[in-house]
């Protein structure tokens, strides 16, 4: 498959895809119920879907009774444990092994040409991106991520919350199900820019951050403390009336969900003529230029804004011309 026929690549043999980015329609102005209606899809397929189907595998068969969960143990927390580092380990683990080991696709539709394995870097533990970024998913966000799981199922062993049945409230629980990728999305904005701010940039942020060339285990190699923060969207579930799955697919959205926005490439070659639409520009751009697309344009919150970018040389002025206002206007207050 020629990747040329769907972009463009510079002369330091960097891709970017032709067309450029647009965020979804569901607020997008003017409003058409067409294009809602017509996009609809891509809300659920493919991301989203699995993330609720994993949710659901999860809930009902790898999840300890609710009279276990009543009190916090080490047996059942270890399990919760290993059971989110194996999933984690097998959906990012197939990403890095069918692109970034076998290089099943070469360069095709790699934003960025380099490998992050044959780059060295003294700013990564050992000098590897991948070892340290591995460090970091597997020694604190698993466990940050489970330990908000833990909570949440401790809640629901002992009563404590809104929690609910689909018996009881199937409409309260479908919606919430529907909008909790828009829940996810503005708590992720939210939360993003505020550790943008230049003392959490510093001391917390900037980890994520050494991956300018981000590949799937950089998907949560973060500081802990931006753990704490990014998984605390969570806690939602104390607050509204919810049910445990919902909770649990909350948590997919954004442990498993993560590596959406860090595989890397534009497309994935899943047969001689197609490929599938992988939906990580937005968030490599936010990697390669830092202060553009906090989020990924479900919410056209970048847009409002002004820091959206849509991957295009015109994007690339835009964003300059911003950066140069921005200066000059703090230039101008010293
Ligand atoms: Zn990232
Ligand atoms: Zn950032």
């Amino acid at each position: 498959m020629d990747d040329l026929q769907f972009g463009t690549r510079d002369k330091r043999d960097h891709w970017r895809p032709r067309d450029p980015i647009k965020p979804s329609p569901l607020l997008a102005s003017p409003w058409s119920m067409l294009k809602v209606v017509k996009w609809l899809p891509h809300y659920f397929y493919p991301w989203n879907g699995l993330f609720f189907l994993t949710g659901c595998i999860f809930w009902f068969y790898l999840t300890p009774d609710v009279e276990t969960m009543k009190t916090l143990e080490w047996g059942w927390v270890a399990y919760i444990l290993v059971r989110n580092s194996v999933a984690l380990f097998l959906l990012h683990g197939a990403f890095e092994l069918r692109l970034y080991i076998q290089r099943a696709q070469g360069n095709q539709f790699k934003y960025n040409p380099r490998w992050p394995k044959e780059t060295r870097s003294n700013v990564f533990m050992f000098s590897s991106q991948n070892i340290d970024n591995m460090i970091r998913t597997f020694g604190t966000g698993v466990p940050m991520w489970t330990a908000y799981e833990v909570l949440m199922l401790w809640a629901y062993a002992n009563g404590w919350g809104f929690w609910t049945t689909f018996a009881d409230n199937p409409w309260g629980l479908i919606c919430l199900g529907l909008v909790m990728v828009v829940i996810h999305e503005a708590h992720f904005y939210f939360t993003h820019r505020m550790i943008h701010s230049p003392f959490l940039y510093k001391h917390v942020h900037s980890v994520h951050h050494k991956a300018v060339n981000p590949s799937p285990w950089s998907s949560l190699s973060m500081h802990p403390v931006e753990h704490l923060i990014y998984f605390s969207g969570s806690l939602i579930h104390l607050i509204v009336p919810s049910h445990p799955l919902l909770a649990i697919y909350h948590l997919h959205i954004a442990g498993l969900g993560a590596v959406i926005g860090h595989i890397g490439f534009d497309k994935m070659v899943v047969g001689d003529e197609k490929a599938m639409n992988t939906h990580a520009y937005a968030h490599y751009l936010h990697h390669k230029y830092f202060e553009v697309n906090y989020a990924d344009g479900l919410i056209p919150w970048d847009k409002w804004a002004g820091t959206w970018h849509d991957g295009t040389e015109e994007g690339d002025v835009r964003m300059r011309e911003r950066i140069k206002l921005r200066r000059e206007r703090s230039m101008a207050k010293t």
